[in-house]
């Protein structure tokens, strides 16, 4: 099968290109036209010779992503957008758009790193399906590419970027950060670092590792339990990283990059929406640049727990707030449509 072109740095294009006996500066111009211009087949490459444009289409795929389905919510404001990939399987991408007023529109994709997850969370639709396959680099850019395309047709631009889709994306690191890096490139899309959000389920010796990285994307992490027992019996990999190792990582990387750590935290009802585990998690993170983000569970076929109410979230958020623990309520987007994490695309490969 040919390659697929997103799955190239700018060096290996340039590398191709004088292989074939093309100048250099065909190189830039194909990555401009890619990631700049957002073009998507090689007949839009005016800027370039006919024979080359056949010759990039002889030799590499222009997309791994098939439009199956888009879902938009009754508000407008969500889209849920299903691909078929080469081989069949399915992953989803979801854009949301924030409106606000007296300034441009913010735009958010949510992308996938896998097809599936090895994670095994027990409330998360993705963690239900098991673990398929990796995304290859070109296929997690690719993601971004087409929302930023879309939004570029009406006039609009993609704004941020966060990793949360279906997925870990830590488990799949060298393709993530390999996208992401492209992604940032002045001469393309030039989407800076701090505009992406990576998410993990808290794999340690990646959290260390992007540490020393130095990079401005943002961490967030999913903790969802205060103490080992809880969050063992709700995400498997904490027996494997427990609380005390997990912390002490991302303790490392706010005193180490300066940054602030975001904590995820889906509430269960009765579960881990109690007063005791607010109190547990203010104690957990006392001392670290951290801010929480709650959101109440979305709820999955294969997982019996509820969602937190409004009353008990407003009372866990206040527990923390009042131990200065930042922490803010979001609103699970897109439930109607499948748009939580994993649900569409579960859906279409089992
Ligand atoms: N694998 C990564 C990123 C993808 S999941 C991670 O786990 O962080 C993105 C976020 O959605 C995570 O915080 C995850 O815990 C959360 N999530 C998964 N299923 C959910 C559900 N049913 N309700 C609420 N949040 C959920
Ligand atoms: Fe995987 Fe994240 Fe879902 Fe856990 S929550 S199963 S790590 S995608």
């Amino acid at each position: 099968m040919e390659k697929l072109i997103y799955n190239l740095d700018p060096d290996e294009i340039e590398l191709a290109l004088t292989s074939w006996g093309e100048p250099k500066y065909r190189a830039a111009q194909i990555w401009k036209g890619l990631y700049h211009h957002l073009w998507s087949t090689p007949e839009q490459f005016t800027t370039l010779p006919l024979k080359l444009r056949h010759k990039l289409a002889k030799e590499y795929r222009f997309s791994n992503l098939q439009l199956e389905k888009v879902l938009l919510s009754s508000d407008g404001l969500t889209e849920k957008i299903l691909f078929r990939l080469p081989d069949e399987q399915a992953i989803e991408t979801v854009l949301m758009h924030y409106p606000l007023h007296n300034r441009q529109d913010r735009h958010t994709a949510c992308i996938s790193t896998q097809v599936g997850c090895a994670m095994g969370c027990k409330f998360c639709a993705t963690g239900q399906m098991g673990f398929h396959r990796h995304l290859s680099s070109g296929e997690i850019a690719e993601q971004v590419v087409y929302c930023a395309r879309q939004l570029a047709e009406e006039g609009e631009q993609l704004t941020n970027v966060v990793v949360m889709g279906m997925g870990e994306p830590f488990h799949n690191y060298d393709a993530t950060l390999g996208a992401i890096q492209r992604l940032n490139h002045p001469q393309g899309l030039d989407m800076g670092a701090r505009r992406f959000t990576i998410s993990t389920v808290g794999l340690v010796p990646a959290i260390r590792r992007f540490t020393k990285e130095n990079s401005q994307i943002n961490l967030a992490i999913s903790l969802h339990a205060a103490d080992d027992e809880l969050r063992s019996s709700m995400l498997p990999i904490n027996d494997k990283y427990p609380l005390h190792q997990l912390i002490d990582a991302c303790q490392e990387y706010a005193r180490k990059t300066s940054r602030r750590v975001t904590f995820e935290w889906a509430l269960v009802r009765g579960v881990n929406d109690t007063p005791d585990q607010a109190h547990k998690l203010v104690h957990l993170l006392r001392g670290m640049l951290a801010h929480v983000n709650v959101i109440p569970l979305n709820p999955t076929k294969k997982f019996i727990g509820e969602a937190t109410t409004k009353r008990r979230a407003l009372a866990f958020q206040a527990i923390l707030q009042k131990n200065g623990l930042p922490c803010t309520i979001r609103l699970r987007r897109g439930i109607k449509i499948q748009a939580g994490c994993g649900q569409l695309a579960g859906a279409q490969n089992t």
